[in-house]
């Protein structure tokens, strides 16, 4: 049955749902199925993006998140913008092709400028040649559009799940965290121009395979460019973890997150797919293990390593004590056993993009 369901072109929530529920077996074919399809369509390469945790202050309180505005055990940082631009010429010099700035989400005019500054002095200290994602939430269009003059090009805006019954069980139901508005923002993202990503969670309580199906259509039906999506791990300090007994054992996460990989790879064959650093929290090589089914981006954190350990959105994140060429020299011998190699210098954009525009 799943050779069959496996050589369709369209996929229904319900072949999704069956796919996710597959066996040791049946998921070794979806694996292989996924990394012939990887192979044919973006290549045999994976794309750094350079990780900057800029500030872990955030006006919004999702209900997963150990760096939201109520959780008052969380120590705040803001990197000074010197820092930053030490972090983006280190991405710069070591090849990394392109970075991420991560902050928590932020709607001020002070915020806005200081972005479009740092955005600016990147493009310039990297002789325009470094690629720049940010992932700062929802902003207003005219905000995104300033970002993108200055200098971004893609935008990470989870979603987090695309069913708004779970998305309001894991976000507050208020005007901050309206469920319409993040749509409109992906939008909006898509309207100005960037390169537009989006991701969810998996393994989320009251989340079923039904609901993960859905998200793979949704992401297919959005028509994004990118995705970074991974295991939820719950974190003590946040409202969500009161349902912890109703979470999967954090090893079938993992696999379900592979399988979600491999599946938007196969739904999805040409966009860009990170493997996401909470795979790393519980498999130590886990984002290699997410390269071999289908993902082709990383992003290497490069967040000054007296930052690190204080951006806590979920418990036991990797490589939060080394610095960041410690983590540059792990994560070159590890991709080289996946028989991928490292596109260095180069922005790795998604191939899909460019369909989409030209079309
Ligand atoms: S998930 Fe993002 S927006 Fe929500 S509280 Fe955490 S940092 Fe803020």
């Amino acid at each position: 049955m799943i050779d069959e369901l496996l050589k369709k072109e369209n996929f229904t929530q319900e072949d999704l749902s069956i796919l996710l529920q597959s066996g040791k077996e049946d998921s070794n074919k979806i694996f292989t199925h996924a990394a012939k399809i990887k192979a044919e369509q973006v290549g045999k390469k994976v794309y750094y993006r350079g990780l900057i945790e800029m500030s872990n202050i955030c006006s919004k309180n999702c209900y997963y998140c150990g760096i939201r505005k109520g959780n008052q055990e969380a120590k705040r940082y803001d990197i000074i913008d010197q820092d930053i631009l030490d972090a983006a010429k280190y991405a710069y010099q070591s090849k990394y092709g392109s970075l991420v700035l991560q902050a928590g989400e932020i709607s001020t005019p002070k915020f806005t400028k200081r972005i479009s500054r740092l955005l600016k002095q990147i493009k310039e200290l990297s002789n325009n040649e470094l690629g720049i994602t940010i992932s700062l939430g929802e902003q207003p269009d005219e905000v995104y559009q300033e970002w993108f003059d200055a200098g971004a090009h893609r935008y990470l805006l989870r979603i987090e799940s695309s069913n708004p019954d779970l998305y309001y069980k894991i976000h507050p139901r208020d005007k901050k965290h309206d469920f319409d508005n993040r749509l409109n923002c992906l939008k909006s993202l898509q309207r100005t121009g960037y390169q537009t990503g989006t991701g969810v969670m998996i393994g989320l309580p009251f989340q079923t395979y039904d609901d993960l199906a859905g998200d793979l259509l949704f992401m297919k039906n959005f028509d994004i460019d990118m995705c970074g999506m991974g295991p939820y791990i719950e974190h003590e300090d946040t409202p969500l973890y009161q349902y912890k007994h109703l979470l999967k054992p954090i090893d079938e996460r993992f696999r379900l997150s592979l399988k979600m990989i491999a599946l938007l790879r196969i739904v999805m064959k040409d966009i860009n797919i990170a493997a996401a650093t909470a795979l790393q929290a519980i498999d130590p090589i886990g984002r290699e293990k997410a390269i071999k089914v289908g993902a082709n981006v990383i992003m290497p954190n490069i967040t000054p390593g007296m930052y690190r350990d204080s951006y806590k959105l979920y418990e036991n994140k990797p490589c939060t004590d080394e610095n960041a060429s410690d983590c540059t020299n792990c994560l070159e011998v590890r991709i080289g056993i996946t028989g991928d190699e490292i596109g260095y210098g180069e922005w790795g954009d998604s191939v899909h993009f460019a369909k989409r525009i030209n079309h």
